[in-house]
């Protein structure tokens, strides 16, 4: 992948994890270009099949497609962040330190990805001090 490829998708995604929204500029790793549907089934290297993920997002997505909607049992397609808006699909809690799904997707996409693991979830508290989240 070349450089300027990768800034791309970067400055598409405002510097922020695709997935959880945490910002680039204080990761505690550096992001990844994840691709959305994953090189080992066939995926590509253009733009629409790339998005920026933070390491933590990209380790739990691997090459996951599908995850389980924990209210409905239901397998269904993890979020798309090309094809989807975030907003669609997940919002904040009232406090803002919680991401809630608000579609079957939103929701087995914050377990598949663990969208509120503890650290990140510490992460935002401090963020929203600093008034960086969300
Ligand atoms: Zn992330």
């Amino acid at each position: 992948m070349s450089a300027s490829q990768r800034s791309a998708v970067r400055d598409r995604a405002e510097g922020r994890c695709e997935y959880c929204r945490f910002p680039d500029l204080i990761r505690s790793g550096p992001f990844a270009v994840e691709h959305i549907f994953p090189r080992s089934r066939g995926g590509d290297e253009s733009l629409d099949n790339l998005a920026w993920s933070c390491n933590s997002c990209n380790g739990h997505k691997a090459a996951a497609l599908e995850g389980i909607d924990q209210t409905t049992g239901e397998v269904v397609s993890l979020f798309h962040p090309r094809n989807q808006k975030w907003a669609e699909h997940f919002t904040w809690s009232d406090d803002q330190l919680i991401v809630v799904g608000r579609t079957a997707t939103g929701r087995a996409s914050i377990e598949r990805l663990r969208l509120n693991r503890e650290p990140l979830m510490e992460a935002r508290r401090l963020l929203k001090i600093w008034k960086l989240h969300p």
